[in-house]
């Protein structure tokens, strides 16, 4: 079947949840990707940093493979190997002690706010259940992480939102000391914000929030869902500042692009589990978490952690000489190979004109165009996105 037909029964018969770009992609390899007629592309989305190794990375194809001809699913009733071996990495490399797994985002970020409830009610009092989140965050679809979610267009049509959630603006410290009261039990934020349009955290800004929480006895959450797993240049985001949660959730690339997603958790959280109190069918299985140590162990080993920084340091800087160039440009943000450029005007028609130069980006908020290309990356490559871009802009202007 050619391209147009599949595009046409995809309409037909997958639900519309998603605008889509007019591309059927059918193979990857790196940073690059091939729609069915052959045409190759540029792949700075990476399924939406998912891909952080590239596409098919070799050890994680390998890893599947060979998992998949041992053992593909077995119940949490018993003990899984490579469950066992990617709890440990993830410990080793990291603030925590316990890990659960489960298969997405949000459904880690509904973990997390599960046991931070749970954790307060047993040790800090029966009525602390409320969580403090970020405007512009981004924490998953569910009926409580869409409401964790401070931003409204998530929420039409789906009320009443889940009790509990109060709201305060990124980087506003103040604003946090005043909406704590003796409800509240933890605060929970994304470290750079992702969809909501690459927002990083002003210089001290997680370090008071990490002394309000301990002051307080409440709970530091961070979502490194889209952040974590070497996308800015150290394996997890919270590294930068030196401030540690005391739950962190990851999905999106840990296992190197099957579906998969993690909390982490310090040793006298994780306590507050038990037995019985919270488990998913599909969590840890022995196919997600063979890839999970396969990509954990290849962005290690591979240097892709100093390929993301000095790429991204690069990349920002050839950004910035972009904004010099057009006033419509307002801001370059980002921390390694997770960057926004803010425009004052509407992102999409740039984002299609690039993917007519056959180079995919994307743009949150409408007018925020986000680049997270794979962490081996090339300079090269980088280069062809920037030149790209630039004539875009110009014409576009
Ligand atoms: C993508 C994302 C989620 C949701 O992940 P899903 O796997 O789509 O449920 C949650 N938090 C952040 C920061 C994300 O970027």
């Amino acid at each position: 079947m050619d391209s147009q037909t599949l595009m046409m029964l995809s309409e037909r018969y997958v639900a519309h949840t998603y605008s889509r770009y007019p591309v059927l992609l059918v193979r990857g390899r790196g940073t690059r990707v091939w729609d069915l007629e052959g045409e190759e592309y540029l792949d700075f989305v990476s399924g939406l940093a998912v891909c952080n190794l590239g596409h098919c990375h070799p050890k994680v194809v390998k890893a599947i493979q060979d998992q998949a001809e041992k053992l593909i699913h077995v119940s949490n009733f018993y003990y899984i190997e490579p469950q066992i071996q990617l709890a440990s990495l993830l410990c080793r490399h990291s603030f925590a002690d316990k890990v659960f797994f489960c298969n997405s985002g949000a459904e880690a970020n509904e973990g997390a706010m599960k046991l931070a409830r749970k954790y307060a009610k047993e040790k800090t009092g029966p009525d602390r259940y409320e969580i403090i989140t970020m405007k512009q965050s981004f924490h998953g679809r569910t009926l409580a992480t869409l409401t964790a979610t401070a931003q409204e267009k998530f929420h039409k049509g789906y009320e009443p939102l889940m009790p509990g959630f109060k709201y305060v603006p990124f980087n506003n410290v103040l604003a946090v000391r005043h909406a704590i009261d003796s409800k509240t039990c933890a605060i929970m934020l994304e470290p750079i914000q992702g969809e909501g349009g690459v927002n990083c955290p002003s210089e001290g800004y997680l370090k008071t929030l990490r002394e309000i929480c301990d002051e307080k006895g409440l709970l530091l959450i961070f979502d490194e869902v889209q952040v974590g797993m070497g996308r800015t240049g150290k394996l997890f985001a919270y590294e930068h500042d030196g401030v540690k949660p005391d739950i962190l959730t990851l999905a999106k690339s840990l296992a190197g692009g099957v579906p998969i997603g993690a909390l982490l958790i310090g040793k006298e959280i994780a306590e507050s589990f038990k037995p019985g109190d919270h488990a998913s069918t599909f969590g840890g299985n022995p196919l997600a978490t063979a890839a999970g140590v396969a990509a954990l162990t290849t962005i290690l080993e591979e240097g892709m952690l100093e390929n993301c920084q000095k790429m991204g340091d690069y990349f920002f800087s050839q950004l910035e000489a972009i904004q010099k160039k057009f006033s419509f440009v307002k801001e370059v943000r980002g921390k390694g190979l997770i960057l926004g450029m803010e425009l004052n005007r509407d992102g999409y028609p740039i984002v299609h004109a690039m993917l007519r130069k056959k180079i995919l980006i994307n743009c949150t908020m409408g007018n925020v165009l986000r680049f997270l290309p794979a962490l081996i990356v090339t300079q090269e490559e980088i280069d062809r996105v920037v030149k790209a871009l630039e004539e875009v802009l110009k014409e576009t202007s």
